[in-house]
């Protein structure tokens, strides 16, 4: 049986071109996640048109409207929408009631420093950006606690994914194998080149260590997600690295979601930081939980 894609255009009814992760919109209806495509927005080349990064050199009134857009879409108000300053580390924010809102405007006041963000604050939209780079998701139903993380290359060398995992049971008691996760569209196995110096550092991530030791260190093997290329380069499918990871911190490989979407194949659909040279948007992922009905 062919494997379906996990993450399905929105019927909105809109010209905004949405992704949501379809299994969980039946099974866990408190939550709110997804994946934004670069179509219906407003801004111009090349950032057409629903770029929702404000760092990239794309006009801000733009970049607002489509935010407006995104969050409407998505089931929120823009009041709810919360973003930090990506730097590609491993930093994880508990984003709290009184974080609601920072970011959505103007970068001064987004939360500082920080590539995942968790909360089980309801009605708080998590918001990040892409353009290649893996989108990871989380979700605890029992807690109902749900986090957003943002893993290049980097972000996946420092294992991103297993400190999100990490804050998520220290400060919810979430058991690992009673989380979900999902892993959205990112540049694919099938278009990632990279270096010896990077590949050594992803087959560190994937062996669990903390550092390479040695940059240069040799490797015979270099796992899952990673494999030999053209002229002593590495192809690395982050994707599947970042999934082993979830796996080896304990997520049940039944309840991880994986997008089959490569951003630099599909810029008709994606904006791809490779592909397009570095001048382009930024998709927004997004998770939040549905606000409680008052009486
Ligand atoms: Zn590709």
């Amino acid at each position: 049986m062919m494997e379906m894609e996990p993450f399905i255009r929105m019927e909105n009814g809109q010209a905004a071109a949405m992704l949501t992760i379809e299994s969980w919109r039946r099974q866990f209806p408190e939550i709110r996640a997804g994946f934004t495509t670069r179509i219906g927005g407003v801004s111009e080349a090349p950032y057409d048109s629903l770029n929702g990064g404000l760092h990239v050199g794309d006009d801000a009134g733009h970049v607002r409207t489509n935010r407006r857009i995104i969050a409407s879409l998505a089931g929120f108000a823009f009041e709810d929408w919360t973003c930090a300053e990506q730097v590609h580390g491993s930093n994880v924010y508990l984003v709290r009631a009184g974080d609601r809102g920072k970011g959505r405007n103007d970068r001064s006041d987004a939360i500082p420093d920080a590539d995942a963000l968790v909360t089980n604050v309801p009605g708080v939209m998590l918001a990040s950006f892409y353009a290649d780079c893996v989108p990871l998701y989380f979700v605890h139903p029992a807690s109902r606690t749900v986090a957003l993380a943002h893993a290049g290359w980097k972000g996946t060398a420092l294992r991103i994914a297993e400190e999100t995992i990490r804050v998520l049971q220290d400060q919810f008691d979430c058991a690992p194998e009673s989380l979900y996760a999902a892993i959205g569209p990112s540049i694919g196995g099938c278009c990632y080149e990279i270096d010896g110096e990077v590949a050594s550092r992803l087959a560190a991530a994937l062996a669990g260590e903390a550092a390479v030791a040695d940059s240069k260190m040799e490797w015979e093997n270099p796992g899952v997600g990673l494999k030999a290329g053209n002229d002593g380069r590495y192809v690395a499918d982050l994707k599947e690295i970042n999934r082993q990871i979830m796996i080896k911190a304990g997520i049940q490989p039944t309840s991880i979601e994986i997008s089959r979407y490569c951003t630099s194949c599909r810029t008709d659909l994606f904006y791809s930081h490779r592909k397009e040279k570095g001048k382009t948007g930024r998709m927004v992922s997004w998770i939040g939980l549905k606000e409680e009905v008052a009486d």
